[in-house]
């Protein structure tokens, strides 16, 4: 049997919100069996709690942004999915985020320091068996040239490709097995990116204040302008697979299934999301426990997540 699991020990960190530009205090708890992903703003009158449910996403511009009221506090917290990604793809199910501002630090527009932060504590297995969402049928959403599919299969695994008629942007697409692929070192290090005038657009807005090389991949017609290049010729397709899984950790539960992904992004996501939790047979929530969870723990599927941990 697969068990929840959280982290061994708290961590603490700061770093710099992309689009506030100022500092931001993250501290990462431990937190009990069932409690899934829970966001808490430490700043406002009253500590306001944002489970990580995509019944709370209120912005997809940009980020992922989750909000809520609470006794007439309004609280919102951004650019959720880099960690939540990384506690995806590391099996993580139950965690406490304290935040003391509006957004999750930007740090170099991946999942690296997160995971790396998550790794150095260690990862604590809790004695309850894990949920998943295992898809029962296709499902698809389509935003003019964009779509998003989802396709049972006894894998948790996503396919993403961009299309930018770029000429430095890989066309291929890019293929993650949670199963298989190693989340540290294939997916977490893909960062971020954007093209030179929209940023500018957005710095001339008041937005990305925090933004610069050292945290995105910035580029122009035929530059990519950060010094170091790229980590992977591929590193847009994978990094719309990491955001794909950040966003789709939105759920609730890791998702048994294929996703499919072409032009990608937090709007898609959510859609995609929504689809999916409004049509009640196209998918199942099964414990890791339950009968019909050995077929695909047989396949070494369910476990091949947790031996990532
Ligand atoms: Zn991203």
């Amino acid at each position: 049997m697969y068990e929840q699991k959280t982290i061994a020990d708290k961590i603490k960190c700061h770093g710099v919100g992309l689009h506030t530009g100022e500092t931001i205090e993250l501290e990462l708890l431990p937190a009990e069996t069932g409690t899934g992903i829970v966001f808490s703003r430490t700043d406002l009158p009253q500590i306001v709690d944002i489970p990580a449910l995509s019944h709370y996403v209120v912005d997809t511009n940009l980020a992922t942004t989750l909000g809520r009221q609470s006794h007439g506090i309004t609280a919102s917290i951004s650019t959720t999915e880099h960690l939540l990604a990384a506690l995806r793809g590391l099996g993580i199910d139950n965690l406490r985020v304290l935040v003391n501002g509006p957004e999750i630090p930007v740090f170099d527009g991946s999942a690296k320091h997160f995971t790396e932060l998550l790794l150095s504590v260690g990862i604590h297995s809790q004695n309850r068996p894990k949920e998943y969402i295992v898809v029962k049928k296709e499902i698809c959403v389509r935003d003019g040239e964009s779509y998003a599919r989802v396709l049972p299969d006894n894998r948790a695994h996503l396919t993403c490709s961009v299309d930018f008629e770029h000429p430095l942007i890989n066309p291929q697409p890019f293929s993650f097995d949670l199963a298989k692929g190693n989340f540290a070192r294939d997916l977490a290090p893909a960062r971020t990116f954007g093209f030179l005038k929209d940023v500018q657009k957005l710095a001339s807005m008041g937005l990305a204040k925090g933004g610069s090389l050292r945290n995105a991949i910035i580029i122009d017609g035929y530059r990519i302008l950060n010094p170091e290049g790229l980590r992977f010729s591929d590193e847009f397709a994978r990094h719309k697979t990491l955001d794909a899984l950040g966003d789709l950790a939105l759920l609730g539960h890791p998702v048994m299934g294929h996703v499919h992904m072409h032009r990608s992004g937090h709007t898609l996501n959510l859609k995609l999301m929504q689809a999916i939790l409004a049509d009640a047979s196209a998918y199942e929530i099964i414990s890791a426990a339950q009968p019909e969870a050995a077929t695909i723990e047989q396949l070494g599927l369910l476990g091949a997540i947790q031996s990532l941990a």
